[in-house]
């Protein structure tokens, strides 16, 4: 009998995962359908022997020193402050826009004061900020909006911004100075070896038993266990009684190129040219040394893996009819970014977990304390 059957090998089910097992000597089966453990975060060798992020960039950052900190258990890490360039007018400048994508872009050569004023006279200000466009106009104004925006997000979302949630564009900042860092966290940083080592650390606990390429509904008949931890989505764990959530979903264009770099940046945006959004070249994630270089182009689509929540207040109302379900179904608990339909990062999903696991310990019914054998004290009480 497993204390816990855990769905999902990704950073929410294998937080709980090594917790559950490691502090509480939990007995935990987690079952994951895909082929490997990590979740999206997953990254391998390919037949080239780079390393790359099957499921696209995945860039560590935060500001959570408990997050940092739990995760420094499993890896070492290599500081990596990421940077990213827009293709706009046939250059290559820096997003989020600051000092240096204003005077390239327009051969200015402007000081940060100077840029303020000259936000200040193309922004048009709005009374009410609704939406993606709404936020982007009121800083920057109509011809940044569209030079950098609008058709990025088009592709992105498959909506115009007018009609998108503001959270979706409020995350990218606008800077009067030269700082080209994408993320300003406090903690910067990429697994030393990889995403995928670090979660085998975090799972190789002889309390935790990992089951690939399996449904969990081919095991709920055969497998007993206490209770579970749902983090696949949450509108399929009910049959979609509701309907669909809408999420939006990307195809990975993988390709190794026979020269050791291939350009400018980590990662370089396309807002208007190409259906691409993005390409990513991964040597400057990892730091590896090789003579080839890979590279990765996202093509947004409505169809296939469900990746990016879409932010719009009938899809908000439609969740919170299944978190009503969710939160009436005895003994099973709901994390992640699918079960609770959040646009989450890493780090907030693993303080999401983390904060999961300390609840569950609170309410008592899952701590298993050992004698100095290592037993549990039912397991000795039996003997
Ligand atoms: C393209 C892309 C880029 C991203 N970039 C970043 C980034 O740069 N930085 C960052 O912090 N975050 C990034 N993220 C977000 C990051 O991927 C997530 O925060 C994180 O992976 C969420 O972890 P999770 O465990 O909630 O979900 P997931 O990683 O999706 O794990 C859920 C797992 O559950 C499994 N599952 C679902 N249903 C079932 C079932 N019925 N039976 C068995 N298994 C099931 C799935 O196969 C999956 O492996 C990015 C996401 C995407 C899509």
């Amino acid at each position: 009998m497993f204390d816990y059957l855990i769905v999902g090998a990704g950073f929410a089910g294998s937080v709980l995962a090594e917790r559950l097992a490691s502090q509480s000597n939990n007995k935990v089966l987690i079952v994951d359908r895909r082929p490997h453990i990590a979740g999206n975060a997953y990254d391998h060798y390919n037949d080239e022997g780079i390393l790359v992020h099957k499921y696209g960039p995945h860039i560590f950052h935060t500001n959570s020193r408990d997050v940092f900190e739990y995760l420094s258990r499993f890896t070492e890490w290599r500081p990596y402050e990421h940077h990213v360039l827009a293709s706009v007018d046939g250059q290559q400048v820096p997003i989020p826009i600051n000092l240096d994508t204003i005077n390239k872009l327009y051969g200015l050569s402007l000081t940060s004061f100077q840029l303020e004023d000259f936000f200040a006279s193309v922004a048009e200000p709005k009374e009410y900020i609704r939406t993606s466009e709404d936020v982007v106009v009121n800083k920057v104004g109509r011809e940044l909006y569209e030079k950098f925006f609008r058709n990025y997000t088009r592709k992105q979302w498959g909506i115009d911004p007018s009609e998108l949630d503001k959270s979706v564009t409020a995350r990218v900042p606008t800077r009067t100075n030269r700082d080209a860092r994408y993320f300003t966290d406090t903690y910067q940083a990429m697994p030393l070896h990889g995403y995928t080592r670090m979660f085998e650390s975090m799972l190789s606990h002889p309390n935790i038993k990992v089951m690939l390429n399996t449904d969990y509904r081919e095991i709920l008949d055969v497998l007993p266990f206490r209770e579970m931890i749902y983090s696949g989505p949450v509108d399929e764990f009910f049959d979609y009684r509701y309907g669909k959530l809408p999420y939006r979903s990307l195809h990975f264009k993988h390709e190794t190129i026979n020269a050791p770099v291939h350009q400018a940046a980590p990662v370089v945006n396309y807002p208007n040219e190409h259906l691409y959004t993005r390409v990513t070249e991964f040597k400057y994630l990892t730091g590896q040394d090789h003579p080839k270089t890979s590279i990765v182009y996202e093509y947004p689509r409505a169809e296939g893996d469900p990746y990016y929540p879409v932010p719009k207040p009938e899809n908000a109302e439609l969740y919170k009819q299944y978190k009503a379900l969710a939160d009436a179904t005895p003994n099973v608990h709901f994390v992640g970014r699918l079960a609770t339909y959040k646009y989450y990062n890493m780090d907030q999903v693993v303080a999401q977990a983390l904060t999961l696991y300390n609840q569950l310990i609170e309410q008592g019914k899952n701590w298993k304390p050992q004698d100095s054998n290592g037993q549990t004290l039912a397991a000795v009480a039996a003997k």
